[in-house]
């Protein structure tokens, strides 16, 4: 069997880390599992909800998405599918499994709090299942429509005897799992204005488009034991389930899409690595450390889920700078290529510059200022006294050309022998003259780069 996966988002806001949790599952599931035949990834917009949901949006999702490196092999809209929503619940009304309801939502919550105060759990008593034709014409004449709900089946014979009905499945990250039918209430699947809520299309979607594996978050378990009834009320395959803890921020709250602060946008303009993203996204909540992978490959091949915790995973930023800084460190030049090209950095040069300077890189970015040095010099440092003395003794002994990754060993020794400087003194004065600031990459492998012609530009 071939495997189907979907990554379903409602598209209301900027997808943020935590979104992205779902994606990555779900594609590196498909197409990154080792000695697994790549599958199909299918990107769904849940876009029912036309008050909240924005065509901007979901284009915004899918270029954050490709930024990461996700590429859906197709991609749906479900309000494009809202006929197959009408037929499927004209399917379930004929089974007499989808009943109209025209209670309020004040008189809902009454009856709830009533419940409650008798120690019962507030689940619906389905009053609506016994209103008689005579009724629901009484309530229709008043201009009072209904909204649908689906019969849960938890009952024996009279569906107002409901008795313990147990869902089974084993998820893929938490195991066997139980939902006991007879605690849920019967599940509203369309308003009163005729359009659907999450539950039906998305069983009706999986369902036709034959998706194998649900992969999604732990907000959604109550929903696929209900999802689970509706599967089989319609005839489908039930897919394999698997629910993934969510993130939250370091205090435990939950991240929101509007909060906009750890949206993929905003992590990318402020400069981190997809890979960071990525790798963060997928490794934090898990047993194993979290560590930047190189290549979606390299996550696939660390991805385990059935060693995500059961516990809420943090989101820690500064988490984020460290994954960043070391993946930097071992960026390729080649990787980097277009981004130091906009720092005007020679392309001729770039491999060596680069090598020179990403130890010293938390972002790529970072790198422009090490360009500026380099092309452009460092800030004027006025030196005097002795330090200005010994400088221009040093830079009367540079070793002739070419210059290679020996030519800062062979010009120190040089210097040493002739001033009898050593250590900070000898060192320090010349990284100030070189580069103008007191830290940086090593000088061994930034000199060459820096060149005899500039280099000689620096004498003070
Ligand atoms: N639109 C739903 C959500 O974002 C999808 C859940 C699912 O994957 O079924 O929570």
């Amino acid at each position: 069997m071939s495997v189907i996966v979907r990554f379903a988002p409602s598209p209301t806001g900027y997808i943020h880390i935590g979104n992205l949790r779902p994606a990555l599952f779900n594609w590196l599931f498909a197409k990154e599992r080792p000695a697994a035949a790549p599958g199909r990834f299918v990107l769904r917009f849940d876009d029912t909800d036309t008050a909240r949901s924005r065509r901007e949006y979901a284009d915004a999702i899918f270029d954050d998405l490709a930024w990461i490196g996700i590429h859906p092999d197709e991609v749906v809209r479900q309000s494009d599918r809202l006929a197959l929503y009408d037929a499927a619940a004209e399917k379930l009304r004929g089974k007499g499994l989808l009943y109209p309801c025209y209670e309020t939502a004040d008189e809902l919550e009454r009856r709830r709090k009533r419940l409650m105060a008798r120690g019962l759990p507030p689940v619906y008593g389905r009053e609506a299942l016994a209103l008689t034709a005579e009724e629901r014409a009484a309530f229709e004449a008043r201009g009072i429509r209904p909204h649908w709900r689906f019969l849960l089946p938890n009952f024996a014979s009279s569906p107002f005897e409901t008795q313990r009905t147990e869902v089974h499945w084993d998820d893929l990250v938490r195991g066997p799992q139980t939902v006991d039918l007879a605690s849920l209430s019967d599940p509203v699947l369309v308003r009163e204005d005729g359009s659907y809520l999450y539950t039906l299309p998305s069983v009706v979607d999986d369902g036709a488009m034959g998706i194998t594996h649900v992969i999604r978050g732990d907000d959604h378990v109550t929903n696929s034991g209900v999802q689970i009834a509706i599967f089989e009320a319609l005839d489908y395959a039930v897919p394999t389930l698997g629910h993934h803890n969510l993130l939250t921020t370091v205090d435990g709250e939950g991240l929101s899409k509007r909060s906009g602060a750890l949206s993929i946008r905003t992590l990318r303009d402020e400069g981190y690595e997809p890979m960071a993203i990525a790798s963060l996204a997928v490794l934090v909540g898990a047993s194993g450390s979290i560590e930047p992978m190189q290549s979606l490959g390299a996550l696939g091949a660390r991805v385990d889920l059935s060693q995500v915790s059961s516990s809420n995973a943090k989101f820690d930023p500064a988490e984020l700078g460290r994954l960043n800084a070391e993946l930097t460190h071992e960026l390729s030049a080649e990787a980097v290529a277009a981004r130091l090209a906009e720092f005007d950095v020679p392309p001729q040069d770039a491999e060596a510059f680069w090598m020179a300077v990403r130890g010293n890189c938390s972002k790529v970015a970072d790198a422009a200022e090490w360009a500026r040095i380099v092309y452009r010099g460092p800030s004027q440092i006025v030196f005097s006294g002795e330090d200005l003395e010994f400088l221009r003794t040093a830079f009367t002994l540079l070793p002739a050309e070419p210059w290679d990754g020996d030519t800062w060993r062979v010009w120190t020794n040089a210097v040493k022998a002739a001033t009898g400087r050593k250590g900070r003194g000898l060192f320090m004065p010349l990284r100030l003259a070189l580069t103008g600031v007191d830290h940086g990459p090593e000088l061994a492998a930034l000199l060459p780069v820096i060149g005899h012609a500039r280099t000689v530009q620096r004498i003070p």
